[in-house]
């Protein structure tokens, strides 16, 4: 599905880049002093956390390693299909490693935990987790997060990773989706 040009489009900007910055820049200056020495293995959640991933690693000054998960939940719109689907796997074990969970949003939850569920049953050191963006409001299952960026009020963002049909990925900021 592709917006149309009189649909759905970004208003109201929630996060800036000024904030994104600083925020991320305090991000990677805490989870480098937690796991210094230990290199880490920071498992961005496709597709919405790859922009966050690429600034929070550049901002942690520690040996760490990255790789990628790819999951499923929402269908083509702004409602939570409730099904989490692994749709591309990690290209490596993390047993015995220390697994840093990047994700984009906990919303209801349900994607974190299973993905939680997921990874620890590969026997990794320990599993944490930093998000970007944390809707408290929505929570359905509890989920511990060790990182939070920022916490966002119940609406439908978009930018800076997050999309609507695919769309708006690529702006530099998070906006409020308006005329949804
Ligand atoms: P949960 O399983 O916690 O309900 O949902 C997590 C996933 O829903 C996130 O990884 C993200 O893909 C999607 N999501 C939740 N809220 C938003 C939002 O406001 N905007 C966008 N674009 N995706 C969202």
């Amino acid at each position: 599905m592709s917006p149309r040009a009189d649909g759905p489009r970004p208003g109201r900007v929630v996060i800036s880049e000024a904030e994104l910055r600083a925020r991320i820049t305090a991000l990677g200056a805490a989870i480098a002093g937690d796991y210094a020495g230990q290199n880490p293995v920071l498992v961005g959640v496709l597709q919405g956390a790859f922009l966050f991933m690429a600034d929070l690693i550049r901002a942690t000054p520690i040996d760490l390693t990255t790789d990628f998960i790819g999951l499923s939940s929402y269908g083509s719109g702004t409602k939570s299909s409730g099904h989490v689907r692994l749709v591309s796997d990690l290209s490596m074990s993390i047993a015995d490693r220390d697994v840093l969970i990047v994700e984009d949003i906990v919303d209801t939850g349900l994607t974190l935990a299973y993905l939680k569920r997921n990874l620890e049953a590969r026997h990794p050191r320990s599993v944490r987790v930093c998000v970007l963006a944390d809707k408290t409001e929505r929570r359905e299952v509890e989920v511990a997060v060790d990182y939070v960026g920022f916490t966002v009020p119940n609406v439908y963002v978009v930018g800076y990773g997050f999309d609507y049909g695919g769309v708006f990925r690529n702006l530099p900021y998070v906006a409020v989706l308006e005329g949804a």
